[in-house]
């Protein structure tokens, strides 16, 4: 029997862009001698819009275009749940292929667990902690985890006084420094600031996408990531290290110019790779991790590590960093698909 794969991509998200082409690429790869896919796209706005099934890869982007098309009206949530009887959707499994807020974050997930569907990846709460920079770290700084030093504050307490916030962040914090907004991803909304005016810019741009804003102290490391992969028993990828050519690794350099290059396997001493390993694991314990994460670390000229992030819901393109270092590691895209599959249902018979 083919399973049946609710394929959830696009969403309510500044990083709903990077999103579609991920959802392409794994329609692209995904065997269909396994699986019959429903693509259900959830527009910028919000609404659901149920895709033609799909029993063969799709050719071009323009197959996935149906949101304009008359057979698709766009549905509202409940009308996703139901079919035209009334009775509840069948899927075996999710994939919810969603960046930043509203699908990274915990919340597509909290609706997939009361819908009792499974899926792929992260739960309700490791996605809600791993998308929110301040509550990531606060769990990281209990798991003995080694980061950088950083402030955070929400948009009230900036407007009600400003100058405190950025003394605050002058006396903890040597320049420069990066702001972010706490909860998105692909670097949108972050700026690196060199001196008190870029601060304040540089905050008052993350406050347009977030009310929580994260300053941290910025640090010249190179950049090094792993992948993890399991549920309980998690495995760790090779590293890889990312050398963008820009002043950091921003959206342009992300998705855009082609000029950052990936180095898999990086070379890192063996003494650096196991605390790597170690941080990824503890990581994804301590967020209480299932499927999928991607861990990003800094490591210094002097070979300190300090892990600077995770990602619940990481790139996901055949030449994102990701599955490029299952790849490395002796998992295809392919196969990568299939075990992340088998591992939303081995999590859902879990917890029965
Ligand atoms: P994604 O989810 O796509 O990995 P993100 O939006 O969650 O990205 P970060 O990974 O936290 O953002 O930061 C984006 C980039 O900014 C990093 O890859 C790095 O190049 C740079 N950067 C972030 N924080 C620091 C820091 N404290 N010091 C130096 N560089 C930093
Ligand atoms: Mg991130
Ligand atoms: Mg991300
Ligand atoms: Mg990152």
């Amino acid at each position: 029997m083919k399973k049946r794969i609710g394929l959830l991509y696009g969403g309510k998200s500044a990083e709903h862009e990077v999103s579609l082409s991920t959802a392409f690429a794994v329609l692209k790869a995904i065997d269909f001698e396994k699986y019959d896919v429903q693509p259900i796209y959830i527009t910028l706005d919000g609404e659901w819009c149920k895709g033609p099934q799909l029993s063969a890869p799709v050719s071009s982007i323009d197959e996935l275009e149906f949101k304009n098309t008359s057979e698709t009206q766009p549905n509202n949530i409940l009308r996703f749940i139901l079919d035209e009887n009334n009775t509840q959707m069948e899927y075996d499994v999710i994939f919810p292929l969603l960046h930043g807020t509203n699908g990274e974050d915990g919340t597509v997930q909290g609706l997939l667990e009361v819908l009792n569907l499974p899926y792929v990846g992260n739960g309700v709460l490791a996605s809600a902690a791993g998308m929110d920079k301040v509550v990531m770290k606060q769990l990281f700084e209990i798991a003995g985890l080694n980061q950088v030093s950083y402030v955070h504050f929400l948009r009230k307490e900036w407007e009600q006084n400003q100058s405190a916030i950025v003394n605050k962040c002058e006396n903890e914090l040597p320049w420069p420094m990066f702001v972010k907004p706490a909860n998105l991803g692909s670097s949108v909304g972050i700026n690196k600031a060199n001196n008190k005016e870029e601060l304040i810019n540089a905050i008052n741009v993350a406050l347009k996408y977030d009310r929580k804003i994260i300053v941290e102290q910025g640090i010249v490391a190179r950049e090094i990531e792993m992948g993890v992969l399991g549920n309980d028993d998690p495995k760790v990828s090779v590293p890889g290290e990312i050398k963008p050519n820009t002043e950091f690794y921003d959206y342009e350099s992300k998705y855009k110019d082609n000029s950052t290059s990936l180095i898999i396997p990086a070379k890192i001493t063996s003494e650096v790779h196991s605390t790597m390993k170690d941080m990824a694991i503890r990581a994804f314990k301590i967020l209480d991790c299932a499927g999928l994460v991607r861990s990003d670390f800094f490591v210094t000229e002097n070979n300190e590590v300090f892990i600077n992030e995770v990602n619940t819901m990481p790139g996901f393109t055949p030449v994102s960093m990701y599955p490029l270092l299952w790849q490395n590691s002796g998992v295809s895209y392919s196969e990568l698909i299939d075990q992340l599959i088998d591992l939303a249902v081995e999590r859902y018979e879990e917890k029965q």
